[in-house]
């Protein structure tokens, strides 16, 4: 049983670097959420982490004409999920959260709702300029990472310096940007075309692909919309060095569609499947390569990814979908449906709103009997690839098999890899490593925290000789 007591005495913040990722998550669900529907979510999101990892999420949302802020939305959903938050919580929010009055607020300040709460540590993005009073009962730490500062900075300013959130002191620029926006306006520029093309700018901005006056927004102002506009679409189509860097070879995929808007692509293999996953946290792609991600899903389910063509390279900005469609269940449909945050609870209309495709017609599309005929090619290639490698190790192995070899570089299972070489550089002196297993020992040392790189390989080798 574990002595809560003593949890709760520590009211220090721990583990900066794994809160970070959960602001990082929270940045990305507003900005989806504002994508989905900037009239009823709000700028702010919040989590509640309990001291088993269970959570609670919440965005600021419209309430009856008021904004119910972030952190008390996340209380909410924990309180849904989980019942009464424990002792030793701690809220992750993307703004600090607010103690003064305000008219457009629904309930009461989200400094109170916390003190009436258990949680006595909130850690956040960036500290709200706008709040006057100050009467926390818990400890309030912001982050040290100036990205993610940065971020939920830009967050925050869209709101405020406005009428509920006034700034004493409005940086020159967050003004510079208002008069130019307000100066567009006047002109006749719709509002929405205006946010988007500053939205774009103050990326090329922060990506430095805007050099001398062209960084100042207030120089822009003077050249008048019609020249800022054309600059802002001219620069946004030239892509990057990174992004030129990161056109690589996407492996084996089908395409069932690609407009101006979205890539839909069904991915046959795990590098087509990291290449066009790269912007989202599913396991299925690079940011989890410890598990067989791809692999363990391929055997029964198609993945359809639905790719936003919107996204920018900050990683954040992206909306991207994945559909799992099981097959065990052909010709029915049952399918799951997994956001950038891998996170599977949105409703299929969300899905619909963004791609404008419902999830069963792009299943159809994957099912139609040409592309499907393709898919199970690469599912059963895949499903040899597999009971080699479980036949290689049904028995216990006592030789090198190049077939498996090959098998494991493209499988990249990291377990399976380990197992093999550790048994495989038994049987082989140090200076007898084929090309093939070396690259499947440097695989295997990139894609697993329990690796066997080539330096252990030849470590083994040695001991199996001196025994
Ligand atoms: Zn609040």
């Amino acid at each position: 049983m574990i002595l809560r007591e003593f949890l709760d005495k520590d009211y220090k913040i721990h583990g900066r670097e794994h809160l970070d990722e959960y602001l990082v998550k929270l940045c990305k669900l507003v900005i989806q959420r504002q994508h989905r529907d900037p009239e009823q979510f709000g700028i702010v999101g919040a989590c509640v982490l309990d001291p088993d990892h269970n959570i609670g999420v919440g965005t600021t949302t419209k309430e009856n004409g008021k904004w119910k802020h972030a952190e008390h939305n996340a209380m909410d959903d924990y309180n849904k999920r989980y019942g009464e938050i424990p002792e030793g919580s701690i809220i992750i929010t993307t703004l600090s959260p607010c103690n003064d009055t305000m008219a457009d607020r629904s309930g009461p300040s989200c400094t109170d709702i916390i003190n009436a709460s258990p949680v006595r540590k909130v850690y956040c993005g960036y500290m709200d300029p706008s709040q006057h009073d100050p009467h926390a009962e818990f400890t309030l730490e912001d982050t040290q990472n100036d990205d993610i500062n940065r971020l939920c900075k830009k967050m925050a300013w869209t709101f405020l310096g406005t009428k509920n959130h006034p700034l004493e002191n409005a940086s020159e620029v967050f003004e510079n940007y208002q008069t130019t926006t307000a100066k567009f306006i006047a002109a006749g520029i719709p509002q929405d075309e205006i946010n988007k093309t500053i939205n774009q700018y103050q990326n090329l901005v922060n990506r430095n692909q805007v050099q001398g006056n062209e960084r100042n927004i207030d120089w822009w102002a003077k050249q008048g919309w019609d020249k800022f506009n054309k600059f802002v679409q001219a620069s946004a189509s030239v892509p990057s060095t990174t992004q030129i860097k990161r056109r690589k070879v996407p492996g084996n995929s089908i395409t069932l569609l690609d407009n101006n808007d979205w890539q839909i692509v069904v991915p046959l293999d795990r590098n087509a499947s990291a290449y066009f996953g790269k912007n989202a946290q599913w396991c299925t792609t690079n940011t989890c390569l410890n598990t067989g991600g791809f692999e363990d899903h391929f055997g029964g389910q198609v993945l359809i990814y639905a790719i936003s063509k919107s996204q920018d390279e900050e990683q954040w900005n992206s909306t991207n979908w994945a559909i799992v469609d099981d097959i065990h269940y052909y010709p029915k449909i049952y399918f799951e449906l997994w956001n950038s945050d891998n996170f599977d609870g949105d409703p299929p209309s969300a899905f619909k709103k963004d791609v404008g495709l419902t999830a069963i017609q792009v299943i159809k599309m994957a099912r139609q009997k040409h592309n499907k005929q393709i898919i199970d090619k690469a599912r059963k290639a895949h499903q040899s690839i597999y009971d080699r490698i479980s036949n290689y190790f049904s028995e216990e192995p006592v030789k090198r098999d190049p077939q498996v070899e090959q098998d494991l570089i493209v499988t990249r299972h990291p377990d399976e890899a380990s197992r093999y070489i550790k048994h495989v550089v038994d049987t082989l002196g140090p200076q007898d490593f084929p090309d093939q297993l070396v690259k499947l020992a440097q695989l295997n040392r990139k894609f697993s925290a329990r690796h066997v790189g080539p330096d252990q390989m030849s470590k083994y080798a040695k001991n199996a000789i001196e025994k």
